[in-house]
């Protein structure tokens, strides 16, 4: 392939060139090729020898301060990583414990909970989920219903927690609970509570997505006992906790590889069914990608500007908009650049390995409603960037 998108814009400094490098030269030789690029759904277990031989290397938690085990990398550092593997098709270790609790045990945690959760999810031998959304608790998180109510050294937790990515594989769940069903305004009566999955009282059920399997589960807690010690910062000070890492959440599931990935591929189908000489789908394709050009160098300028610690706070929503906005485009135009064989639900067999056109188009439509709904984004950046509306 002579046009690549995944390579549009590099704007490394010398020292980051050299970080680069070095990263592309170890990735080249030690990834592991039966994880590349494969269009199935992996599971923790699966990527659990490949999560240890970054482990190995010191590359498995980039964000991470070195004291707590991790790299101490610059975000530079860390996109540069991730892009690297994106290069190869290897996926990044799952991300809930690495990622999602990992800082937020580091910023909140006891001593005693980082000495029994750091360890092992720096070598994957633990795997997390992220206990927040319930049936009539998405968008509107602090409306969460399941409670948690203390009992001398431990709480008595009941509910439900839903569409939790991988909770039918996890080890341990960090949850939101409502511990005072009377504060006002609602978030004030939320907790944080790390839960055992193998306690005595939950029922896990994983649930199959259009895609054919299952990402999420649904768990029943019933009278579920948590010790005390399991809580994270203070009691009903949940909320606050939690609100530590979705802005990094957001900058990291926004990145431009999604889209520039399937824009490749959507190159590769349309020379594959002809539809690479039709004007209107040139059209289409280079109107893309030059949305595409445009948010790469957006997301570099604010990687940029995180550094410096000047990102303004509606940096993490855009990037979450456009970044799921133009993935589920470019998955769109692939299924349209790949005539007829695009719906086969079946892997197909192309010069660049085995890809599965539908699994592409449903993967995406996750990227607008995963980690904030993009209709929630626009509202935050209306209220709290533009100051519309009471
Ligand atoms: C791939 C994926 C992975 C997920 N993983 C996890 C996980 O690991 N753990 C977890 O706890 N949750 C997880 N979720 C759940 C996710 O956080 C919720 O789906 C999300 O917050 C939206 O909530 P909801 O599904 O209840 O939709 P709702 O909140 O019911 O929203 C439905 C629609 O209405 C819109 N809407 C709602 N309120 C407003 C408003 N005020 N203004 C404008 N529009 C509005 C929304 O944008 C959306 O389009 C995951 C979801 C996805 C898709």
């Amino acid at each position: 392939m002579t046009w690549d998108n995944t390579n549009l814009f590099a704007d490394d400094k010398p020292a980051d060139l050299a970080f680069r490098k070095e990263v592309r030269e170890w990735m080249e030789k030690n990834v592991p090729l039966d994880l590349c690029h494969r269009p199935d759904r992996l599971t923790p277990a699966d990527l659990k020898p490949w999560h240890r031989k970054l482990y190995d290397k010191g590359w498995v938690a980039p964000h991470w301060s070195k004291e707590s085990g991790g790299m101490g990398a610059t975000l530079t550092q860390q996109i540069i990583l991730f892009e690297e593997m994106a290069r190869l098709g290897v996926p990044t270790p799952f991300p809930h414990g690495l990622n999602f609790f990992g800082p937020i045990l580091i910023e909140a945690g006891t001593p005693e909970q980082k000495a029994q959760h750091l360890p092992s999810i720096l070598t994957g031998d633990c795997t997390w989920c992220q206990g927040y959304s319930e049936s009539e608790a998405g968008s509107d998180l602090a409306s969460l219903q399941a409670t948690a109510v203390l009992e001398g050294d431990h709480f008595i937790v009941n509910g439900h927690k839903l569409w939790t990515t991988n909770g039918h594989h996890a080890d341990w769940m960090f949850a939101l609970v409502r511990t005072d069903p009377q504060a006002q305004p609602r978030h004030a009566g939320i907790t944080m509570l790390l839960i055992d999955l193998k306690s005595p009282g939950i029922t896990i059920e994983p649930i199959q997505t259009m895609r054919g399997d299952a990402e999420f589960a649904q768990e029943h807690f019933d009278n579920v006992r948590v010790p005390v010690k399991n809580m994270i910062g203070k009691i009903n000070e949940g909320w606050k906790i939690a609100n530590m890492v979705l802005g990094s959440e957001r900058f990291t599931t926004g990145h431009p590889r999604n889209a520039a990935v399937l824009l490749n591929r959507t190159r590769m189908m349309a020379e594959i069914s002809g539809a690479i000489v039709d004007p209107i789908f040139r059209h289409q394709l280079a109107q893309l990608e030059m949305d595409l050009l445009a948010f790469s160098a957006f997301y570099h300028h604010a990687a940029e500007w995180h550094a410096l610690g000047k990102a303004p706070m509606s940096m993490a929503p855009v990037i979450k908009i456009s970044g799921g906005e133009i993935g589920q485009k470019a998955s769109e135009l692939l299924m349209h650049a790949s005539g007829p064989i695009g719906l086969l639900r079946d892997n197909l067999q192309t010069p660049e390995g085995l890809v599965n056109i539908p699994a592409d188009l449903f993967e995406m439509r996750r990227l607008t409603v995963g980690s904030g709904a993009v209709e929630i984004q626009r509202n935050v950046i209306a209220k709290r960037v533009l100051e519309l509306g009471a």
